[in-house]
């Protein structure tokens, strides 16, 4: 892709390229603090969403074209870049009006291509001079990402760039949203030229993971951040768990470790990340068998049938051995991986057995 080298000339060639301000505009003055205390951090881009996807119907939707004149007040009186997200041709259409800077498109906004392709017409042929940055979709498809990234490109965008926020996924895990970071990394591979801008604010969903993620996305040469930023994040109106105070955001910037790219422990970073992942996929599908396990068990109880079934275990333990020969792992090491896991699922099958025998 032939893309212009920056997003805003002077301002994101340095790394990172930071975006911060709260999830949601609410009120003048919520916008005009914050914005100056971030200001005040030597943050130079302002992001605040103005119409907000909710999940639900009932919650709070954003405050519509009103914080766009917020916004325009962060430019002109506070002399901010600004950033907001779109999903609509009117939305394009307002946000341009108003002198935004950056616009973003959604995640789940980028999961749809007839979305997408309505905001690249409305950009088509508007002159706009800003860039506009494309989240991942909710879901883990990056085909889905770059068809995004590419219709927004053939409308004639040329300062474009992809924001990794993560997937979501129906298990209970640490973050909100998984990194998967092989997505981005392979998007990066695809497209060396595009900013890689990370949002740790959506992935974590918690204002102890901002730091971590951020040192994360650092360790693997993200070219940005953008992060959610309240003067007081624990009044927001929208994602007051992951917001934190424009305080908090300079002490997280100034502690970031930014690594020389041509350091050759830049690939064992990239290892280790990669490793610190599939770690956290293992624990999620180890969380989810032993609550199959536990089914099991009260299927079992109710059925009166033992618990330890001694031809079903030999049978899965033969067979896991099996494949995992022909993964390249040895027969020892999957025999005592496996015990283990049948173990802890036979502990948590008694309980649910003797769960009514307080003195069992
Ligand atoms: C946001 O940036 O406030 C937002 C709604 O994010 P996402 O599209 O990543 O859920
Ligand atoms: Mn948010």
């Amino acid at each position: 892709m032939d893309l212009e080298p920056t997003l805003l000339s002077g301002v994101s060639d340095q790394r990172p390229f930071v975006i911060a301000g709260p999830c949601s505009a609410e009120t003048e003055e919520q916008v005009l603090t914050t914005a100056q205390q971030l200001a005040a951090k030597g943050v130079c881009v302002f992001r605040a969403g103005i119409w907000k996807p909710r999940t639900k119907p009932g919650g709070f939707e954003g405050v519509g074209v009103e914080g766009l004149e917020w916004l325009q007040k962060v430019k002109r009186e506070i002399g901010m870049y600004t950033a907001t997200e779109v999903a609509t041709k009117d939305h394009i259409v307002k946000a341009l009006e108003y002198g935004i800077d950056i616009i973003w498109i959604g995640a789940r906004t980028a999961t749809n291509p007839f979305a997408v392709q309505e905001i690249a017409d409305a950009l088509r042929d508007r002159d706009f001079k800003g860039a506009v940055l494309i989240k991942n979709p909710v879901n883990p498809d990056l085909e889905l990402w770059l068809g995004a990234i590419e219709r927004i490109y053939n409308s004639g965008i040329r300062r474009i760039g992809a924001i990794h926020r993560g997937f979501t996924s129906y298990e209970r895990q640490l973050y909100r949203n998984i990194p998967q970071w092989s997505i981005p990394i392979e998007l990066k591979r695809r497209i060396p030229n595009l900013p890689l801008i990370a949002d740790p604010s959506h992935i974590g969903g918690k204002r102890e993971l901002v730091a971590p993620l951020a040192q994360q996305a650092m360790d693997l040469n993200y070219d940005g951040l953008i992060i959610e930023a309240h003067y007081q994040p624990d009044s927001a109106w929208s994602d007051k768990n992951q917001q934190i105070t424009p305080d908090t955001l300079a002490h997280i910037l100034s502690a970031l470790v930014i690594r020389n790219t041509n350091q050759t422990t830049e690939n064992l970073t990239e290892l280790r990340r990669q490793i610190d992942d599939i770690d956290n996929e293992i624990l999620d599908s180890l969380s989810k068998r032993m609550r199959i396990s536990k089914e099991i068990g009260q299927y079992k109880k109710e059925h009166e049938m033992p618990v330890y079934q001694t031809r079903r275990y030999g049978e899965i333990l033969e067979k896991r051995i099996k494949q995992s020969q022909i993964l390249g792992m040895s027969a020892d090491f999957m025999k005592v991986v496996f015990e283990a896991i049948h173990e802890e699922s036979i502990r948590k099958q008694m309980e649910v057995l003797n769960e009514d025998k307080p003195y069992f």
